[in-house]
């Protein structure tokens, strides 16, 4: 099924390889997308209530308290359950490495009870527009006056956090939260979290800001962060991952604005790439600090997602390098210096730049795959028609046509390299739109499809049988 997707999309042929197919559509294998889909899945049960039915087939550790199926894990010694394979057991080993709680009937995620809903006047987010150069000044420049103004009032806290993930497995996020009160540093936070994504990491830093402001005493705090979607979060209890940070903020404003109805706290986003000075002094401060992590730590939800994502990802990019599996002409073509890998993720690496036109992405596809109707093509399936090139070569190649054919002279030296630069050779391929099309030396109208080689004597057997049933009929009939 995936396969007829491919070759609608594409435009290449019945008989074109699956993988290459694939590879520039950007559909990535079915088994690895369900293995993902499996694996992303199997995180998802911690979410799950403690009476919920799965809950009470997983071992003691995740049971969550709840009363034990008869066959539930935890009647199984070690020794029987390393021999059971099963759902029930991927689940119970996925969850071994989740460091993340969740409370689905929390008492602050219930409706009427939401932080946002009790004090929406109280809490303010500040967005930046970061597409919009003049836009992000304007914001930075308000920015700038709030925290010059908030020096002056000592009741005040601005609260500047940021977090780094590292990208060295061994080590952990470290979370960061320095305090100012008139201008002057008066507190700072630091802290590991494990392996966490970004986004749970700046929540992180965000919290221990908070409950560091708020013990400080004041009635108004001016979090800056360049992270807005996790301050969104911090005050969102609903089930997400960190939910339980998320809880212990909702828990620490709620009681703190309950004190006095004047207390307020204002989220202002600030992109890193400004260089804002209190921002970089934390961005500093995060990054010469490196956290080894013990060994059996523990990651939030959002990170062991990513996580699995990253891994099928990793194995279609490992299949892709098989022959077998993009194709024996797969042309490998280079962006920016570096070979072109598939992804599913905006459309894949082939297709963006050529889907202004349906028929040159179709022309790519034939290009990119080697299968068009050229000199090859022709002295494989049809051995008796003309396979030279149009300019007298002995044979019309992929290879003939894109670096010597002087049919072609629009071309770039970089097309002309055994891994051309993608761009100049969709380039090429636009200023030189008959090449490997139909109508290139093909006086005949062009078939619809090409025909399967695997098959050959389909129509002969068809043709025969039809005979002999004719022949019987025939014989009936006298
Ligand atoms: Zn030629």
């Amino acid at each position: 099924m995936q396969r007829h997707a491919a070759i609608w999309i594409t435009g290449a042929f019945r008989t074109s390889p699956s993988g290459g197919a694939e590879s520039i559509a950007g559909l990535i294998p079915i088994h690895l997308h369900l293995c993902k889909l499996a694996i992303r899945s199997s995180y998802q049960v911690s979410t799950l209530p403690s009476n919920h039915a799965l809950q009470s087939l997983l071992s003691d550790k995740f049971s969550l308290n709840s009363s034990p199926h008869p066959q539930s894990l935890r009647f199984l010694t070690l020794a029987k359950k390393a021999k059971v394979k099963g759902p029930i057991i991927d689940v119970d080993n996925s969850l071994s490495h989740l460091s993340d709680s969740f409370s689905p009937f929390s008492s602050e995620s219930k409706p009427g009870s939401h932080l946002m809903d009790i004090y929406p006047d109280s809490i303010h987010f500040h967005p930046c527009n970061r597409l919009d150069k003049h836009k992000t000044y304007k914001h930075v420049s308000s920015l700038n006056s709030v925290f010059s103004s908030s020096s002056s009032n000592r009741n005040c806290i601005s609260v500047v956090t940021d977090a780094s993930v590292p990208l060295v497995g061994s080590l952990q996020a470290v979370l960061v939260a320095h305090l100012y009160r008139g201008r002057r540093q008066v507190s700072h936070a630091k802290q590991a979290s494990g392996q966490a994504s970004s986004t749970d990491a700046e929540l992180y830093s965000i919290r221990i800001g908070i409950a560091k402001a708020i013990s400080l005493q004041c009635d108004h705090i001016i979090l800056i962060t360049d992270c807005l979607p996790a301050a969104k979060l911090a005050v969102d209890p609903s089930i997400h991952s960190s939910q339980s940070q998320s809880i212990q903020v909702c828990q620490l404003l709620s009681n703190w604005l309950a004190t006095k109805p004047s207390c307020s706290i204002n989220f202002w986003d600030v992109p890193s790439k400004w260089h804002w000075k209190p921002h970089l002094k934390v961005h500093n401060d995060i990054t010469s600090t490196s956290i080894h992590a013990p060994s059996h730590t523990g990651a939030t939800l959002d990170f062991l997602q990513h996580k699995s994502t990253n891994d099928c990802q990793k194995s279609w990019e490992s299949t892709f390098w098989k022959k077998k599996y993009r194709g024996n002409g797969f042309l490998l073509s280079k962006k920016n210096h570096k070979f072109l890998i598939p992804t599913y993720i905006k459309g894949g690496m082939w297709l963006p730049l050529t889907n202004e036109s349906p028929s040159l992405c179709a022309c790519m596809t034939w290009a990119i795959l080697n299968h068009a109707l050229i000199g090859a093509y022709r002295e494989r399936f049809f051995p008796l028609k003309p396979k030279s090139c149009g300019c007298g070569h002995r044979l019309e190649t992929q290879h003939h046509i894109l670096c010597y054919c002087p049919l072609h002279p629009i071309r770039t030296q970089w097309v002309q390299c055994a891994f051309p630069q993608y761009e100049f050779l969709v380039e090429f391929l636009k200023k030189n739109p008959a090449t490997f099309t139909f109508t290139n030396h093909d006086t005949h109208p062009p078939p619809l499809q090409a025909p399967v080689p695997a098959k050959p004597n389909e129509g002969e057997l068809y043709s025969f049988i039809s005979s002999l049933l004719f022949s019987l009929e025939s014989d009936l009939y006298v």
